[in-house]
């Protein structure tokens, strides 16, 4: 058994490439191969979200606080509350963010695929596709 105390694990900023806005970054499980399965705590500011991308092995969310917003290309977007439960299947493109009044924070946990891989970014979520009202 190994335990790491939360002190010797810094929170740390995700990326600036592949999201928009201020996003922080907690490790919660990051075992040794051969175990895939990995899960982080992810915090939103206000209006911040990820890029476009997909996920090779699929990807669940955990709505842990604040308001979010979540969409599949093609599809409306749709607003995310605590105690949400997604699951995004394999390959399907889509988003996660806060919405742009409410700080968001999940938890998300995914599987890598045998080369290591458990996203592929795409492109910005502009403004324009942000500012779109959620669905119920
Ligand atoms: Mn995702």
């Amino acid at each position: 058994m190994l335990i790491k105390s939360a002190a010797s694990i810094p929170t740390r900023r995700v990326n600036a490439e592949w999201f928009t806005g201020t996003v922080w970054q907690d490790p919660v499980a990051e075992p040794p191969a051969p175990t895939r399965a990995k899960s982080a705590l992810v915090s939103f500011e206000p209006g911040a979200r990820t890029n476009w991308h997909h996920h090779p092995l699929g990807q669940s969310l955990y709505v842990v606080s604040g308001t979010g917003r979540a969409q599949v290309w093609g599809q409306s977007v749709i607003q995310l509350n605590p105690g949400d439960r997604v699951w995004i299947p394999p390959g399907e493109k889509h988003w996660h963010g806060a919405s742009p009044e409410n700080g968001m924070v999940h938890l998300a946990i995914h599987e890598s695929d045998a080369t290591g891989n458990h996203v592929t970014w795409l492109e910005r979520v502009t403004d324009e596709q942000y500012a779109q009202k959620p669905g119920v």
